[in-house]
């Protein structure tokens, strides 16, 4: 028999605070180019990720935003001046796992061990406390539930790693929309935002989508969820997806290079505009009462 899956929904309402989020991670090591270039070229080629982040702490001083930035591992090591500037600078340090390995091509205890060692590195390096995680292209699922006992067990206190919708490469439709503790362990789960129409679903979170729309569309959804659903909003975003001119990756697919690279360079502006129209923090401060 299948065991039912026990998730327990909070009622936290919004206080007007929402929560902002960076992945830090590069152009070349995100899903979409996996197959284009192995982790070992990673070292020889160009990192962005100081010039993109000095750029987002700029104009998150300018809009007086606060936001979590969930690190590589990988890249936290190469960059531990830049770990220390951000947590200067009033923001919170996440983990993202040490190599953007997905969670479901790890056992359990790979991922036990990648969660552990990310953030014992990261709290060596910034100085604080890291409680909050977010998996790898949202790879966790209906499939690998585990991983929300194993942050647990490992000192964590939230995830964000699922986004509730159906995707051909993520998702998980059937969770809650919004913030959930979840089985005995009791991690917290806070989702990436959707938005509902007519009891439809649609992902305004962050990623290609908000690229694509018009700003004025994303500012309506989320306004909906503030107004409508009376929850915070979690949007996140990459530092690569602020620049345009960050080098090309040859030879791959019309599909991948139209995800990647899709009105890159109308995203500064649109960022400028969000971080105003709203007020944000981080992860932790907003769910506060309830981790
Ligand atoms: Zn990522």
């Amino acid at each position: 028999m299948k065991e039912k899956v026990h998730f327990m929904e909070f009622d936290q309402s919004f206080d007007g605070s929402n929560a902002l989020s960076v992945d830090v991670e590069d152009y070349f090591q995100v899903w979409a180019l996996q197959d284009y270039i192995d982790r070992d070229r990673w070292d020889s080629l160009e990192c962005r990720i100081e010039r993109n982040l000095h750029r987002i702490l700029q104009l998150f001083d300018d809009a007086n935003a606060r936001a979590t930035f969930f690190w590589l591992g990988w890249a936290a090591e190469r960059f531990p001046g830049l770990v220390r500037e951000v947590v200067e600078r009033g923001h919170e340090i996440a983990s993202h796992g040490y190599s953007h390995v997905h969670v479901y091509e790890q056992s359990q205890e790979e991922f036990r061990r990648d969660v552990s060692k990310t953030k014992a590195l990261l709290e060596d390096i910034s100085g604080t406390a890291v409680v909050g995680y977010r998996a790898a292209s949202y790879s966790i699922n209906g499939s690998n539930l585990w991983a929300l006992d194993t942050l647990a067990q490992t000192g964590h206190r939230y995830s964000s790693s699922i986004y509730p919708i159906r995707h051909d490469h993520y998702g998980m439709r059937e969770a809650p929309r919004f913030a959930f503790r979840y089985g005995e362990s009791g991690l917290v789960e806070i989702p990436i935002t959707t938005v509902e129409f007519f009891g439809w679903r649609f992902p305004c979170g962050g990623g290609g989508y908000f690229r694509l729309l018009p700003y004025r569309f994303s500012k309506h959804c989320l306004m909906k969820v503030n107004e409508t659903d009376r929850k915070p909003a979690v949007f996140y975003f990459h530092p690569w997806e602020i620049d345009p001119n960050q080098p090309r990756v040859d030879g791959i697919d019309f599909r991948t290079r139209f995800r990647h690279y899709v009105s890159l360079d109308r995203f500064e502006s649109k960022l400028v505009h969000l971080a105003g129209d709203f007020r944000w923090d981080t992860m932790a401060s907003v769910y506060a009462g309830i981790l």
